[in-house]
């Protein structure tokens, strides 16, 4: 693992529950959601909030399952906010309760946003995600590109279902100046003979965008190569598989019982949360967080090591 300039990023999941279906991810398809008495509670995130301030983390972004769901999902990101006075906080949504969440939250602390929308057409939009409105959602969207510093938008692209759109959401961006990342399908494992049936690379969503000049990274780290169009959009190509960017990787997720990974990939966790409710110190809590960035490894693609099988939304997407 490289240690980026920023630091690492840690991904922290509220719930595995989420509104949507989404066929490519299926919350709950392969392990049960995980339970409410197992939810880390504000004041347990708050706890391991202070344990991960003594390590170097330069972003952490909220997520889940659907992060909004949680009540307490103000108070959490508050109390990153109190242990990391320096660190970026994000956030991961389907961008349902955005707007109505967005003034407390700014509040507490956040300042970016990924809203993940699938498709611009309203109908559509149901069909491959749940049921919900698109309109409050890009409305969400809008009003979070105001008040925040960075908003930016997650379209998972398949084949026959949305990759059409492509141009459309470019065109999008272009009129409202929010960043469009295109995200190809991971093989995760929750929707295994549907991932490669509409699968759609990074290559063949470039050959959509029409002519692009591609842009360095942001950061090494960024999970996004990044483009620009002839007419001056510039956009991201996320291509987890086809090409993955391991040896740049500098996340960590925490799932809502409190289990720690170095990987998407990486099976079981380190078990910081059940440590906490054992009654484990801070100094204890810390070693096991050290030995956990140590340790950490890629295991994907294919890295000849035990592979876990998961959804997004149980993993913490
Ligand atoms: N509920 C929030 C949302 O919808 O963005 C946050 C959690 S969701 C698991 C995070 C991201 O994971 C979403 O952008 C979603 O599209 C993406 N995702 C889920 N399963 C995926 C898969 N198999 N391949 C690629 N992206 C996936």
């Amino acid at each position: 693992m490289t240690r980026p300039r920023h630091g690492l990023t840690l991904r922290v999941s509220l719930l595995t529950q989420c509104q949507y279906d989404c066929a490519y991810c299926r919350p709950g398809a392969l392990t049960p959601a995980v339970g409410k008495s197992q939810w880390l509670s504000a004041a347990e995130y708050g706890r391991l909030a202070r344990v991960f301030a003594q390590e170097e983390i330069g972003r952490v972004r909220f997520t889940g399952g659907e992060p909004l769901l949680r009540p307490e999902v103000v108070e959490v990101v508050g109390a990153f906010r109190a242990a990391m006075p320096g660190a970026e906080l994000a956030l991961t949504t389907n961008g349902q309760l955005l707007a109505a969440k967005l003034p407390a939250l700014v509040e507490a602390g956040l300042q970016r946003a990924t809203v993940h929308v699938d498709s611009l057409d309203p109908e559509r939009y149901r069909a491959l995600m749940g049921d919900g409105e698109l309109e409050a959602v890009l409305a969400g969207v809008l009003e979070a590109q105001r008040v925040l510093q960075q908003v930016k938008l997650n379209v998972v692209i398949q084949e026959g279902k949305n990759e059409d759109e492509i141009p459309d959401f470019l065109a999008w961006s272009r009129a409202h100046r929010v960043e469009v990342r295109f995200i190809e399908l991971m093989n995760t494992g929750s929707a295994v003979g549907y991932t490669r049936q509409v699968f759609f690379s990074g290559q063949q969503i470039l050959a959509r965008a029409g002519a692009v000049e591609r842009l360095p990274r942001r950061n090494p780290s960024d999970p996004a190569a990044l483009y620009r169009t002839a007419d001056g959009v510039t956009f991201g190509v996320i291509a987890s598989d086809t090409e993955p960017f391991c040896a740049d990787c500098n996340r960590l997720r925490l799932n809502c019982a409190g289990l720690l990974r170095g990987c998407l990939y990486q099976p079981g966790g380190v078990p910081l949360g059940p440590a906490l409710r054992e009654g484990a110190t801070d100094r204890t809590l810390g070693f096991m967080l050290g030995s956990a960035i140590r340790a950490k490894q890629s295991h994907h693609p294919l890295a000849g090591t035990e592979r876990a099988q998961f959804s997004m939304a149980d993993a913490g997407g």
